[in-house]
Formats: structure tokens, C-alpha cells, sequence
């Protein structure tokens, strides 16, 4: 499988070792479910130009704001209480 996308860190290509710079172009060759191999955009034969110009960031994970059973959220200590 192979989708163009925009390098979101620097990196080499690996069919010419050119450099390729955050917000280029980038050929991802998904190999494995592990390994994806990187190409720029001529080893590539250039990107699609309806490629986005943004940088794709992955969505992070929501953050758990559970307590964590040690204190509450809204813990804050009361001003002269010994500790
Ligand atoms: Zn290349």
C-alpha cells in the first residue's frame, strides 16, 4: 500500500538519500504492518496535486483525568494547615 502524505519529521528518502524537509512531500510504502519505507517526491514520480498542504498530526489520545485515587482534582491545601 502506498499513500503520499507530508514529512511531519526530517528524513531521507530512501531510493536517493535526499533530505527531505518537514512539510515535503512523502511516498509511504507500507511493506509490513511494521516497516514503511520512505521516498521523496522523485523517486516518488511527484506528489498528487490534490495532496493538503498541511502537515497530517495525528490525533492524540484523550488524556485520562480520572483521579488517581491519592487526591482529588480540585485538591488544594488550605493556607497556614501544616503538612
Ligand atoms: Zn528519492
Amino acid at each position: 500500500m502506498t499513500r503520499w502524505t507530508r514529512a511531519t519529521v526530517a528524513t531521507l528518502c530512501g531510493g536517493c538519500r535526499r533530505h527531505i524537509a518537514v512539510g515535503e512531500p512523502l511516498l509511504l510504502l507500507r511493506v509490513t504492518a511494521k516497516i514503511e519505507k520512505r521516498r521523496c517526491e522523485i523517486c516518488g514520480g511527484g506528489a498528487p496535486p490534490d495532496l493538503p498542504r498541511e502537515i497530517e498530526r495525528a490525533t492524540p489520545p484523550p488524556v485520562d483525568m480520572t483521579p488517581l485515587g491519592l487526591l482529588p482534582l480540585n485538591w488544594s491545601r488550605t493556607p497556614g494547615e501544616e503538612g
